[in-house]
C-alpha cells in the first residue's frame, strides 16, 4: 500500500485540507500514476457540498488527472514507465455488459466505478486526483499525446470528453450551428471542438463580459442572455444547443432557439429538476436530451483529435493550498477558464 499526500473534503460544509489517502498495491493489470495535474471541474464542488446527495466522506474529489507512470503491473501492456498518461471520471466498469461491449463504459448496466466516491473493486470508496498518486487498472489509463502540455491536457479528461461526445453524436461539423451555453469549463472547451470540428458555433452567455475570450477560442457569434432581444432574435436558428450551466435555466427559452429537429442537449447537471413544457418541443419535433462523458476509447479518439487540431485548455494553475478559493471563483461564474492544481505544491 501506499500512502499519498491529498486534500480531501472531511463533510459536507467544511472546506478541503490537507490529508493522506491509501493506494492500493499495484495489482497485475494496474498502473501506478505520479499525477502532475489535475483540473477543478464544477461535478468536485456539487459533490463535496452535497448537492446531488450520498457523498461519501471524506473525500478527495477530482477526476481531469494527468501525470506520469511511475509502475506497471506484470501484464500490464498499453502503458509503461515514463508515459505520459491521463485518468479522467471512470476507474472500472464491468466490461461485460452490451454498454461496455460497445465502448460506452460511461452508461454501464452495473454501473461504472467513478474516479472518486464510487465503490471500488476491492470495496473501498474511491479517491479522485487531488493526490499526488493514484493506482488505476491499465483500461482506464489514457495516453496523453506529446504536442498537449500536461497541464493544459488535463480538463480534457472531463470538460474535453463531455463537450467532444455529444458533439460528435450529434453531428456536429460543417454547415450545422451550434450553441454552447455557458463559457466555464466545459463550455470553452465546447467552442474550441465545435469549431475545429468546423461547426457555425454561437456563444450564448449570461453576459458580454467573455466576448473577446470566446471569439478568440473559435466562436462565430457571441449572445447575452440577460438581453431579451436574443432570444427574439435567435429564434429557431440552432441543429444543436449544448447547454453546460450548472444551475436552473428557462429551458423553454432556450429549446425555442432550436430548429426543426434541433436537439437540446443538457450536459449541466443542477441538482434540482428542470422544467420543459412539451409546446416547447411539439410544434418543431424538437428533442432535449443528456448525455454523460464519453467511452475510453471514444476519450482517446477526443486526445489525438485535440492534439491534431493544436487544442488543450485554457487554464490557470493553482496551488493545493488554493483550492477552495478556486472554488468560490468557479461558483461565482470568475474562471477562464478552468482551474487546475498543480500537484506538486502537495508533496
Ligand atoms: P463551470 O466552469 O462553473 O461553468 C458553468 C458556466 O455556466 C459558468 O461559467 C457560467 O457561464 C454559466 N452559469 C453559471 N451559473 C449560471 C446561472 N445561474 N445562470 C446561467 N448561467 C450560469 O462548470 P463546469 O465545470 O463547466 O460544469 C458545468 C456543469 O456540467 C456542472 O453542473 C457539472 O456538474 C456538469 N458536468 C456534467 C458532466 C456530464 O457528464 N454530463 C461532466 C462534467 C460536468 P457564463 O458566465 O458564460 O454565463
Ligand atoms: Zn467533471
Ligand atoms: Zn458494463
Amino acid at each position: 500500500m501506499l500512502t499519498a499526500n491529498a486534500f480531501a473534503a472531511p463533510g459536507a460544509n467544511a472546506p478541503l485540507t490537507a490529508t493522506t489517502v491509501e493506494r492500493r498495491d499495484v495489482g497485475p493489470r494496474d498502473v501506478l500514476i505520479e499525477i502532475h495535474y489535475c483540473g477543478i471541474c464544477h461535478s468536485d464542488i456539487h459533490t463535496v457540498r452535497e448537492e446531488w446527495g450520498g457523498t461519501r466522506f471524506p473525500l478527495a474529489p477530482g477526476h481531469e488527472i494527468t501525470g506520469l507512470v511511475t509502475e506497471v503491473g506484470a501484464e500490464v501492456s498499453k502503458h509503461a514507465v515514463g508515459d505520459r498518461v491521463g485518468v479522467g471520471c471512470m476507474v472500472d466498469s464491468c466490461r461485460e455488459c452490451p454498454e461496455c461491449q460497445a465502448g460506452q463504459e460511461q452508461y454501464c448496466r452495473n454501473g461504472n466505478v467513478p474516479t472518486y466516491g464510487g465503490i471500488d473493486r476491492d470495496g473501498t470508496v474511491t479517491q479522485g486526483g487531488y493526490t499526488t498518486h493514484v493506482v488505476v487498472d491499465q483500461d482506464f489509463v489514457l495516453r496523453i499525446p506529446d504536442g498537449i502540455a500536461l497541464d493544459a491536457a488535463a480538463p480534457l479528461l472531463c470538460a474535453g470528453i463531455t463537450t467532444y461526445s455529444p458533439l460528435r453524436h450529434w453531428g456536429a461539423g460543417p454547415g450545422r450551428k451550434v450553441a454552447i451555453v455557458g463559457l466555464g469549463g466545459l463550455g470553452h472547451m465546447g467552442v474550441k471542438l465545435a469549431h475545429a470540428m468546423g461547426a457555425e458555433v454561437t456563444v450564448l452567455s449570461q453576459s458580454l463580459r467573455k466576448e473577446d475570450d470566446g471569439l478568440r477560442l473559435g466562436a462565430d457569434h457571441y449572445y447575452a442572455t440577460a438581453d431579451p432581444e436574443t432570444f427574439t432574435k435567435l429564434a429557431g436558428s440552432f441543429d444543436l444547443i449544448v447547454n453546460t450551466v450548472s444551475a436552473q435555466l428557462d429551458l423553454d427559452a432556450y429549446l425555442r432557439l432550436l430548429a426543426v429537429d434541433g436537439t437540446l442537449v443538457n450536459v449541466g447537471a443542477p441538482p434540482e429538476p428542470l422544467a420543459v413544457r412539451v409546446f416547447s418541443l411539439i410544434p418543431r419535433r424538437r428533442s432535449f436530451a443528456g448525455s454523460m462523458i464519453g467511452g475510453i476509447a471514444e476519450t482517446q479518439e477526443m486526445l489525438d483529435f485535440c492534439a491534431a487540431h493544436g487544442l488543450g485548455a485554457d487554464i490557470e494553475v493553482v496551488a493545493a493550498a488554493q483550492i477552495n478559493e478556486a472554488y468560490e471563483r468557479v461558483l461565482a461564474s470568475d474562471v477562464r477558464y478552468r482551474f487546475v492544481i498543480d500537484v506538486a505544491t502537495m508533496r
